[in-house]
Order: structure tokens, then C-alpha cells, then sequence
């Protein structure tokens, strides 16, 4: 796992170098075979130790390191659901958080289809409803959502973002926050969403979940 542990370092550094870890906040776990290397608790992003790492069992056994982060639930509950999901990464960034303390733009995706590589990268992301972090609960009923995603919000608390690759991962971490800035910026002016046709061609072509349901035509329609 020697690889796999620089390579969430790195990212862990990267994403903090953005700005997306405050107060030290977020964790990032990566999956070999059926063993979970995952950030410890208090960790800081910005400065993780390759080789001071978390390993879990898929059952959320600890197997070796420090203690995980008590957010590890979560990122159990993607594996769970998506056997092929390679890492997840989940950050208090401010942006999406701001976004998770309003009404979900519908029942599949707190944020709307408002840019194509949020559709790519990210596609549909619902809201969880809140709870305090490391709730068991919260992670059960992420595993059990009825439709696909890779990526959701907590409510009141911030993203949680599966990829099928660490880098994958960590780019639709980067893009929930900018879509989620632009959502903020555009406030209550009059927007142009993607149609629901529009955004389910490039989950077509590129893989990712955008279904019915968490569409919503309207040439221009406020974002929220
Ligand atoms: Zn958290």
C-alpha cells in the first residue's frame, strides 16, 4: 500500500493547498482490495504522514495505525454501495456547506445541473438530512439510497464525494465546490439550467448519475 499512501497524501495536501480543509476539517480514504486506508482522527490535510495512516477492514474493523477519523462510517457506506468506488474524500469546503444549510433542489440532487463537468464529473447529489458527524445512522442511510450517486451533501455540514479513482475523487470534490459557489453567486437572479435531456446525455457519454428525477426543465427558471 506503500503507493496508495503517498498518493492520499499528495491529494489530501492538494486539497488543502485550495483552501478546502478549514480548521484542519475533511477526511480522504482509498480502497485496496478489501482493506480501507483512511486519514486518522485530528489529522491535518496539509501535513499527513504516509506512513501514519488508518487501515480498515470493509466491516469498519481496525486493522492497523492510528485510530480513523470517527467520520469513517461514511466512506464505508460508498464502498458499500459502489464496488467500484477507489476512494472518497469528504470536506467541510465552505462553499458547498453553505449550500447544505438550504432546501435541496430536489428529492436526487441538492445542486442543480448548472454546468456540464458538474454533470460529468459529479452528477446528481443528494442532501442527506442532518446529522451529528460520525452518526452511524447518517451512513446507513447513505448506503441505502434507492438511486445511484457518487457524491452527497450533509446537511448542515459539508460534501462527501466517491470516485473510481483518488483523482477522480478529488476533482468532483474541487468541482462541488465551484459549482456550488457559482449556485451562491447567482443567488436569486433569474437562471438558465441545464434541460433535463441536455444533462442526461453527459451522464451518458461520461458515466456519471444524472436520472429523471432530479431534473427539473425550465429554460430560466432561479436556481433556488
Ligand atoms: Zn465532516
Amino acid at each position: 500500500m506503500t503507493a496508495a499512501r503517498h498518493e492520499l497524501a499528495r491529494a489530501a495536501a492538494h486539497l488543502a493547498s485550495l483552501g478546502l480543509s478549514p480548521g484542519s476539517s475533511g477526511n480522504i480514504s482509498v480502497r485496496e482490495g478489501d482493506r480501507i486506508l483512511i486519514t486518522p482522527t485530528g489529522a491535518d490535510l496539509a501535513d499527513l504522514a504516509p506512513d501514519a495512516l488508518s487501515v480498515l477492514n470493509l466491516d469498519g474493523g481496525h486493522a492497523e495505525g492510528p485510530r480513523p477519523s470517527k467520520e469513517f462510517p461514511l466512506h464505508l457506506a460508498f464502498y458499500r454501495r459502489e464496488p467500484a468506488t477507489r476512494a472518497v474524500v469528504h470536506l467541510h469546503s465552505r462553499q458547498a456547506t453553505a449550500v447544505s444549510c438550504r432546501p435541496a433542489w430536489s428529492g436526487r440532487s441538492a445542486l442543480p445541473p448548472l454546468t456540464p463537468y458538474f454533470v460529468m464529473r459529479v452528477g446528481q447529489t443528494p442532501l442527506l438530512p442532518y446529522a451529528p458527524p460520525g452518526d452511524p445512522a447518517q451512513a446507513a442511510a447513505l448506503e441505502r439510497l434507492p438511486f445511484p450517486c457518487r457524491a452527497a451533501l450533509l446537511q448542515n455540514h459539508g460534501p462527501v464525494v466517491a470516485g473510481t479513482s483518488l483523482r477522480a475523487a478529488t476533482e468532483a470534490a474541487v468541482e462541488i465546490e465551484e459549482v456550488s459557489a457559482l449556485l451562491l453567486l447567482l443567488g436569486t437572479h433569474p437562471t438558465r439550467l441545464l434541460t433535463s435531456a441536455q444533462a442526461a446525455a453527459l451522464a451518458e457519454k461520461y458515466g456519471s448519475y444524472w436520472t429523471e428525477e432530479a431534473a427539473r426543465d425550465g429554460a430560466t427558471v432561479p436556481a433556488r
